[in-house]
């Protein structure tokens, strides 16, 4: 009995400690504001603060994705808010005439592709917000 007990206790540890870094998805409404974290509304209107890296971090701070339906990969730090994976996994995706797409910025004059958005690398135009079929990459 005492040995059962022992195997429970400790089967109850490794589901606690396991817990906060399960990957899991949220989905929901993207909001971008100036100065302050982007935030998803899930379906049941919770908001929820998202961390990410850098690349994702500039990613979630840009307004062309204001209201977009979006896909992340990560893990919640709180009830409500979620560490999105690393940007190179392709954790973050936008939901576009029902497909989920990959994020990505595109210069027309170079035809140079970024994961950041801003100006482009190589002639300092702005680049243009492209949506990618993970797909075909
Ligand atoms: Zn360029």
């Amino acid at each position: 009995m005492r040995y059962c007990l022992c195997l429970f206790a400790t089967a109850l540890v490794c589901l606690i400690a396991a817990e906060p870094h399960q990957t899991v998805s949220v989905r929901g409404k993207l909001s971008v504001r100036e100065g302050q974290p982007a935030t998803v509304e899930t379906a049941d209107h919770k908001l929820v603060t998202l961390e990410g890296d850098n690349v994702t971090r500039k990613v979630l701070a840009d307004d062309r994705l204001n209201g977009f339906e979006i896909e992340a990969r990560g893990h919640f730090t709180s009830p409500d808010r979620f560490a999105i994976d690393p940007s190179h996994t392709h954790s973050l995706l936008v939901r576009q005439n029902g497909r989920l797409k990959l994020i990505s910025y595109w210069c027309d004059i170079c035809s140079i592709r970024a994961y950041t958005p801003g100006p482009c690398v190589c002639c300092q135009r702005e680049t243009t917000l492209d949506l990618l079929d993970p797909d075909k990459p």
